[in-house]
């Protein structure tokens, strides 16, 4: 009962660009049984999702991708009814707020004209950067300072320029500090979910981070096979008898992490851990 899957999706509830709609329908075209749309620390969306799947005999796992220090953890299966979980998920928000304003004064510094009501007024749910870099392009009162420096008005410009590590309006995460792993975790569990570490290729450079992960109540880790340095993680997740899913990560079609199609498979296991925690009543 292998089916082909795709556990790691982003729509514009978070950073993505596609619509629910959209995001479902270009996952079911890769052909793809079961997928789940995972933005970050929010839920909305994913009654749309499921509805949206049912057109297509797509079944949809319902998910998020929690942000806890240093990781981000894939929330598969999870119960949205947990108050619990949608209260740390709030909290998860404020941060991602708090954060954002601190950007916003630092453009502001740079001599662009931008508040934080501008930045989430195009956000559908969570603040990130995509969206403050939108709303500094929106206001023509900073065409003119930006044609000065990049010769073109895009948004594509702030991000690099100005919002990426190391660029003068980013914000580190560890100068809002995210919960605590652990917390996190032990949340995704009481709330029916599985919680896998997403994309350790990016964040885990030790083998021995994925120990202390499992002994907090990991269950699963991330494989990426857009990425091809995934083979330690895997070997750890079979040392242990994790669960591997397979995730693309996809934000936008322009960027490098295409849906995963045909070319990720779920163990019949996993299937079936998944299909357990699958509700569709809420
Ligand atoms: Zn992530
Ligand atoms: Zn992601």
């Amino acid at each position: 009962m292998e089916k082909t899957i795709d556990l790691h999706t982003h729509t514009v509830y978070s950073d993505g660009i596609f619509t629910t709609e959209e995001l479902v329908k270009a996952v079911a075209a890769a052909g793809t049984k079961i997928m789940s749309k995972t933005d970050h620390d929010t839920t909305e969306g994913i009654s749309e999702a499921i509805d949206e799947g049912k057109k297509y005999g797509l079944i949809v796992v319902p998910g998020v991708e929690l942000t806890v220090q240093k990781y981000h953890v894939l929330a598969l299966g999870i119960d949205r009814s947990n108050k619990d979980f949608q209260n740390l998920l709030a909290e998860n928000r404020n941060i991602r707020v708090e954060r954002n304003k601190e950007s916003v004064r630092k453009l502001n510094e740079l001599g662009y004209e931008l508040s934080l009501d501008n930045v989430l007024k195009y956000t559908k749910c969570t603040a990130n950067k995509l969206s403050t870099a939108h709303a500094l392009v929106m206001n023509t009162a900073n065409h003119r300072l930006l044609n000065e420096k990049f010769g073109r008005i895009n948004e594509i410009d702030i991000l690099k320029e100005y919002l990426r590590e190391g660029k003068p309006a980013h914000v580190s995460r560890h100068c809002f500090p995210a919960i605590h792993p652990r917390r996190g975790i032990e949340a995704i569990l009481s709330a029916g979910g599985l919680p896998i570490i997403a994309h350790p290729t990016k964040d885990i450079a030790d083998v021995e981070e994925l120990e202390v992960l499992r002994s907090y109540g990991l269950k699963g880790v991330e494989v990426q096979p857009n990425f091809l340095d995934g083979a330690k993680y895997e070997w750890f997740a079979r040392k242990y008898n994790l669960l591997i899913t397979y995730g693309s990560d996809f934000h936008d079609p322009r960027k490098k992490r295409p849906l995963l199609g045909l070319r990720a498979k779920g163990s019949e296991i996993l299937i079936e851990e998944l299909t357990k925690r699958i509700k569709y009543d809420n």
